[in-house]
């Protein structure tokens, strides 16, 4: 390791605390640079990005155009503020622009800085819609086990995965939450198989507003393809059943797409796999391409005319940040130009088939989940009994990955999904190329 290296990860343990680590250590590897579908770090290493970061660098690395638009927009301003009812151009472009993208009539945005943000802000929005109908009684949120919705404070009390570390180590947990079982079928909470199961989790909404009271309950919030909590589907009736049951009692339906949006299942938009209509949609990641922190929460027509005229008292110093909006901006006609909806659904249908066809078989694979271009490989140390590969063996394979030019990270309830999201712009290719690496690593995996 070259001196600089080394010298860097020594201040970086000396003053950095990391998200999602153990606080006083850091991974030994500074990412540095990164083109295409690559990163490199201070040691000139190359690794394929096969987790698209955290399935936000949609559009791979070096963008061109994205790094032209910053650089125009920067030279013209740097901060000016929303807040009063001020504007500026790229966000006006970008909302603009963003309602021709949208399903249905989800038509004006709230914009945020992430992910976090969006989905706390979508959050207000159902209570504030309910306050405004007269109906402020209407403030419970039911989430799913194993969903992923953020780490700020109503996110972290959405979320469903992994729900003992992530919220009580935080002090006491926030009230009027409430989480059903989600639709990860291969580790079914009610014990049962589809399609025998006749869609129980799904069914489960309708009992849990039955039980709660729908006068209390303000929106239901899902990820329409599970993601941080295991890169799983939902069958393909579970979304017109939720669906149907939220409309029935007059819950709010809010698709949570900060980490599916922006083609990373083969639509623009997951919500269009089932032809859903939320009435509220959280995006981030993808808008951008990560290239700056931006996000949005899209509010639906109906919602917009309830809403309009009342003071709405919430948003952050950089909600609409015109940088960050001009970076949206040139994304989003990359999208667009490129057809990159297209490419993921190709090269998606491509992995999906090599990781069915050359994967599955493996002794140590237990399930195969995900869509578009978003996958996760389950690993498990008995197939029969489904027992989670030991965390030892699945650190040593990350590692081995590394080692072999592969990013990539362990996802889900029992953190033993591999995750396989490389950018939507990946080639058939360079998806072989990393696969080709991936599979001799997992085949030497040895079932106990
Ligand atoms: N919602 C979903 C579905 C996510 O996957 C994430 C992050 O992974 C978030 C919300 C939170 O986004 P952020 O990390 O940008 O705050």
């Amino acid at each position: 390791m070259s001196k600089r290296t080394e010298e860097l990860l020594k201040a970086d343990v000396q003053h950095i605390i990391h998200p999602w680590y153990i606080v006083g250590q850091n991974s030994g590897i500074v990412f540095e640079k990164a083109h295409g579908i690559y990163l490199v770090d201070t040691e000139g290493k190359q690794y394929i990005d096969m987790a698209s970061g955290n399935c936000c660098c949609n559009l791979g690395h070096g963008r061109r155009e994205i790094i032209d638009a910053i650089t125009r927009a920067i030279n013209e301003t740097d901060f000016t503020t929303s807040f009063y009812g001020h504007s500026n151009p790229y966000t006006i472009e970008c909302s603009q622009k963003l309602a021709n993208l949208t399903p249905g009539n989800l038509n004006h945005f709230h914009f945020t800085s992430g992910g976090s943000e969006s989905v706390d802000s979508a959050i207000k929005i159902a209570r504030f819609y309910w306050y405004n109908k007269g109906r402020a009684s209407k403030t419970k949120i039911i989430s799913l086990y194993d969903s992923y919705h953020g780490a700020s404070g109503f996110s972290t009390y959405a979320t469903g995965t992994g729900r003992g570390a992530l919220q009580n180590a935080f002090g006491s947990i926030m009230p009027g939450f409430t989480r059903i079982p989600s639709y990860y079928c291969y580790r079914c909470t009610f014990g049962l198989n589809y399609p025998q199961c006749n869609l129980r989790c799904a069914r489960m909404l309708e009992e849990t507003i039955q039980a709660e009271g729908a006068d209390g309950i303000a929106a239901f919030i899902a990820e329409p393809m599970m993601g941080g909590g295991g890169f799983f589907e939902p069958p393909p009736e579970w979304w017109p059943i939720v669906g149907e049951i939220c409309r029935k009692y007059e819950v709010l339906l809010i698709a949570d797409e900060v980490l599916s949006g922006f083609a990373r299942t083969g639509k623009m938009f997951a919500v269009e796999n089932w032809n859903i209509q939320p009435d509220i949609m959280t995006i981030a990641k993808g808008i951008s391409g990560a290239y700056l922190p931006f996000g949005a929460v899209a509010v639906n027509d109906e919602g917009y005319e309830v809403l309009k005229g009342v003071a709405f008292m919430h948003g952050f110093t950089y909600s609409g940040h015109a940088i960050a909006a001009a970076a949206a901006c040139a994304a989003l006609d990359i999208y667009v130009r490129d057809k990159v909806v297209k490419n993921a659904a190709k090269v998606g249908n491509h992995i999906k088939q090599r990781l069915d066809a050359e994967f599955s078989p493996l002794p140590c694979v237990g399930n195969i989940g995900g869509m578009g271009i978003n996958y996760a490989i389950e690993l498990v140390s008995d197939k029969e009994t489904k027992t989670a590969i030991n965390p030892q063996v699945k650190a040593e394979l990350i590692g081995k990955l590394l080692k072999n030019g592969i990013y990539t990270r362990s996802v889900g309830r029992l953190g033993n999904r591999l995750h396989i999201g490389p950018p939507c712009t990946t080639t058939i290719e360079e998806a072989d190329t990393a696969l080709d690496i991936i599979r001799p690593l997992v085949s030497e995996l040895k079932p106990i």
